[in-house]
């Protein structure tokens, strides 16, 4: 892969800056990746090799090309760093083809900075992100760097992820994030940056972006901000207690940094339920909770039915703070909707629904609690979850991906999301 022609575009009141992909050992097009924002907001985009060589550099690995080149002078922290996220990615899913070799010049200086040392962290409204927010509020003082001083929001990230999606959709759902981003800052005092950019259309795949690809993601838009940030807070999804490989990790993150941008994988300390009770008891971060996976909100409600707004409202229900909370349409999980429509169908999602279950003992939520218990035995005994004792499902996912890109450019998965609904 070569990562060339690095330049800045400015149209219509929008600042972009790009580069051009050249696949080398792949049979695919030059693609154009780029980051873009309002001009007022142009100091944020820096325009940043090494922002280009982290987002592409994990693609670059996933599609087996031999190196990753760039024609501009990257951090030299950043040449070492990659290589080690690359082995630890390499090593966990089993790849006999070595990294790709990073090919750059170095620089020999840090870049210049402007104004005082800020922390970012990103801003999705979700659980995971409102809780580090709201950890990081409550437990640092504000006058220490690792004090978050800015909040971003992605385009690109899970809204807009894919390059033949329904774009007036996408426009509908972030208008709604944005809402819900702009209310959690000005609580927070923190500055909002909205990024939009193209560089996940390197690999769409979902199960690629889940395994190896969303924490250099999110860190290729950190080094854009690295003129006005110096530390990026990426906030975990799993605790300790469930870690495994995965996309983003404690192990991980931290290698997609720089001498002059600090990655920061932040919350493996908090449960799925100790989180939600972080948000919950902020009232702010609370009314604009996002967690849906399916887009629907209606009235600018998550929708209630997907399995990720169910998980969520469980735990509220156990904690006592679902029912008149207004951001989902019912007041209450129905057993027997759970029981019928909700598939926990991997490890983590499983221990989320675990540690609610002596909360809602406690509170004489037994109708529910049997439903969760129930459909928890038929995950436990699931030929999906017998599979996964032996071998990696996921592997074998993303090499029927790669088949199928190979020889259907890509029919069966486009058919696949359209079927499943999956975004
Ligand atoms: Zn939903």
């Amino acid at each position: 892969m070569r990562i060339e022609n690095i330049r800045s575009e400015t149209t219509k009141g929008r600042i972009r800056r790009l580069a051009d992909i050249v696949w080398e050992n792949n049979a695919r097009q030059r693609q154009t990746v780029w980051f873009e924002t309002g001009v007022a907001d142009e100091d944020f985009l820096s325009g940043s090799a090494n922002s280009f060589l982290v987002g592409a550099a994990i693609p670059a690995l996933g599609a087996g090309e031999r190196r990753v080149s760039v024609d501009a002078p990257v951090c030299p922290e950043l040449k070492q760093n990659l290589n080690v996220a690359c082995r630890i990615l390499s090593q966990w899913y089993g790849h006999r083809q070595p990294p790709p070799e990073i090919e750059a010049d170095v620089l020999t200086s840090l870049p210049p900075v402007l104004g005082e040392r800020s922390t970012g962290i990103f801003l999705s409204g979700g659980i995971d992100s409102s809780a580090s927010l709201r950890a990081n509020r409550l437990q640092v003082p504000r006058s220490y760097p690792s004090s978050v001083t800015h909040g971003v929001l992605v385009f690109g990230y899970d809204i807009g992820a894919y390059a033949d999606g329904d774009a007036n959709a996408d426009q509908q759902r972030f208008e709604h994030a944005l809402g819900s981003a702009r209310a959690i800052a000005e609580d927070a005092e923190l500055e909002l940056v909205l990024i939009h950019t193209n560089i996940r259309h390197l690999n769409e795949d979902l199960d690629f972006w889940l395994n190896y690809y969303f924490g250099a993601f999110l860190a290729s838009v950190a080094h854009q901000l690295d003129r006005k940030l110096q530390s990026m807070i990426i906030n975990s999804g799993p605790d300790i207690s469930t870690l495994a490989p995965h996309g983003s990790h404690p192990l991980l993150d931290p290698y997609y940094g720089t001498a002059s941008m600090n990655i920061i994988h932040h919350g493996i300390e908090y449960t799925r339920l100790e989180k939600t009770r972080l948000v919950a008891d902020w009232p702010v971060g609370f009314a604009n909770l996002r967690v849906c996976t399916r887009g629907e909100y209606v009235n600018g409600l998550n929708c209630g039915i997907c399995e990720k707004c169910v998980r969520t409202m469980v735990a509220l229900q156990a904690l006592g703070r679902l029912s008149g909370c207004g951001i989902f349409p019912q007041q209450e999980v129905d057993p027997d909707f759970f029981l019928r429509k909700t598939v926990i169908s991997d490890v983590y999602p499983a221990f989320c629904y675990e540690e609610c279950l002596s909360l809602l003992d406690a509170r004489g939520e037994q109708r529910l609690a049997a439903a969760i218990r129930t459909n928890l035995r038929i995950y436990q005994r699931s030929k999906r979850h017998r599979l996964a004792k032996w071998t990696d499902m996921r592997r074998l996912r993303h090499l029927a991906w790669k088949l199928d890109r190979a020889y259907t450019q890509g029919l069966f998965y486009q058919m696949f999301r359209k079927v499943t609904g999956r975004s």
